[in-house]
């Protein structure tokens, strides 16, 4: 099926086809390795997932989908100094050496990533290869070279810049995001990764040393720069290094835009001399009422801290995935509920199918009623999940299981089995009861409630009742104690 998706480059949806054949090379911004990744960052990398699996399995292309690590920027360092309030037992003794510091902090919150992001039915054996930035520094010395011997970078106080007004007078300086330009003053300079929105600045290349800081030896123009690379660098460099320019899709949230992808795409183009890639696809916000989820607010919520509430990883997946990627996402315990009681329905459908039918009363599945197409045609049409879903519900409601013969509930299980391709959140399998995931936390909260049971302490007994219902689960009382089954 011919999938559609939006460019962020023309503003506009486009008909997707890969560069070279049946395979599709894609790069997706990875996670910056300082901490534990926020539902935020979580939901650009369930993006990319979604992008890829839609990808192999409506459009039948091959994958290389390479995820960067970020194990190099300003808060990596800053996170892994001496004396970091931020360090954990965990990550071993800190040392005098700001590298192995640095790569003791980053491989333990790349860990961390990797776990979470496979609970969230994030296959990681999907990727074709996930860098990290420190391993490809001699790549991006040589990619500043070159930008600098074209004469669209600088050096200035043991820094390199480049230089945006001489690259805005041979290219388009501003492509994914219309650009401030009455704002801009020339060879006004920004050593930061990250900065505000629109502020057009010469942007850093590579950055002098400073004490106590990781650094390597660079020598540029006979001149030695020790320092380490800016952000923006790390991604043109490593795109080129494993993919090949120009590769097909690149991904990241829509804080991404600018400056960094507008930067990559500068950086790429004056130094390789070849535009990256053709699609740029970027995620909306997720967001905590009506502001953006981020670790400087405060607003934040890690998915450990919402499996210790008792969220179900797979019921976090559906809730951000029920939401189009491009439109903001409200995040709420509510939503996750409800998204938990829409994916069980689901689950129950399905384990159904595997049930033998003995009624009579069978229905047939008009040709216009093929549930591949309609949700498949959803998903080619950039990714349109929330109508994707509202067409299996629709589904699920005109063709009950129960009423199916049983050679069209073996088509239909050939049919969820693609779609969970694609939505990662259900089981195709006949149900077993053991299966039933309980979470932890409602078992101890169940059990408490029957420990404040046998004490007579009913009101206790009901507020704990209401705290499980409100995580998903009713309990049944039975004679000789309870189940907890999903509402
Ligand atoms: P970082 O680890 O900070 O480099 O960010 C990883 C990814 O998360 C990037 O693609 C960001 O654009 C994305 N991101 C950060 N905050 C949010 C948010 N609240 N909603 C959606 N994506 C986000
Ligand atoms: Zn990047």
């Amino acid at each position: 099926m011919q999938i559609y998706l939006y460019n962020s480059l023309s503003r506009s949806i486009e008909e997707f086809t890969p560069i070279e054949n049946n395979t599709v090379r894609m790069y997706s911004c990875g996670p910056t390795v300082y901490n534990y990744a926020h539902i935020g960052n979580l939901r650009a990398f369930l993006f990319a997932d979604l992008l890829q699996r839609s990808l192999r399995t409506i459009g039948n292309f091959n994958l290389k989908w390479v995820m960067n690590i970020t194990d190099i920027d300003d808060k990596t360092i800053r996170d892994s100094q001496l004396g970091s309030s931020v360090w954990l037992k965990e990550m071993g003794e800190q040392t005098h050496d700001p590298l192995k510091n640095l790569k003791a902090l980053t491989k333990f919150y790349e860990n961390e990533f990797l776990l979470d992001i496979s609970k969230l039915g994030i296959n990681t054996k999907h990727f074709y290869e996930l860098p990290h930035a420190t391993d490809y520094i001699k790549q991006m010395q040589n990619l500043i070279e070159q930008i600098y011997n074209k004469g669209f970078a600088y050096i200035s106080n043991g820094s390199v810049y480049f230089n945006v007004a001489k690259w805005s007078e041979v290219d388009k300086y501003g492509k994914l995001k219309n650009i401030d330009w009455d704002n801009f003053k020339k060879g006004h300079r920004i050593d930061s990764d990250t900065y505000e929105r629109e502020d057009v600045s010469d942007f850093v290349l590579w950055k002098q040393k400073k004490e106590n800081e990781p650094y390597w030896d660079f020598i540029l123009d006979n001149i030695s720069l020790p320092g380490r690379p800016g952000w923006h660098i790390e991604c043109s460099t490593m795109e080129y290094s494993i993919l090949g320019l120009p590769f097909d899709i690149h991904t990241g949230g829509i804080d991404l835009q600018f400056p960094h992808h507008e930067d990559e795409i500068a950086q790429s183009k004056a130094g390789y001399g070849i535009e990256p890639n053709p699609f740029w696809c970027h995620n909306e916000f997720l967001e905590v009422e009506g502001k953006k989820m981020s670790k400087s607010f405060g607003n934040f919520f890690t998915l450990r801290d919402l499996i210790t509430k008792g969220f179900d990883p797979l019921d976090i997946r559906f809730s951000i995935l029920s939401a189009h990627y491009r439109s903001k996402y409200n995040f709420t315990f509510d939503g996750v509920i409800a998204a938990k009681k829409a994916r069980l329905k689901v689950q129950d459908y399905i384990y159904k199918l595997f049930e033998s039918t003995a009624s009579p009363e069978i229905l047939s599945i008009p040709n216009e009623s093929n549930l591949r197409e309609l949700v498949f045609s959803e998903l080619a049409n950039d990714l349109h999940t929330p109508k994707a879903i509202a067409k299996l519900f629709d589904f699920i409601a005109s063709f009950p299981a129960e009423k199916l013969a049983d050679s069209l509930k073996n088509e239909l299980i050939t049919i969820f089995t693609l779609i969970n391709d694609i939505f990662n959140v259900w089981e195709i399998n006949p149900k077993k009861e053991i299966d039933l995931q309980i979470p932890d936390e409602i078992t101890i909260l169940a059990k408490q409630r029957m420990i404040a049971k046998q004490n007579k302490d009913f009101a206790a007994a009901d507020v704990l009742r209401e705290k499980i219902k409100s995580l998903g689960f009713v309990i049944v009382d039975k004679k000789d104690g309870f189940d907890i089954k999903p509402l």
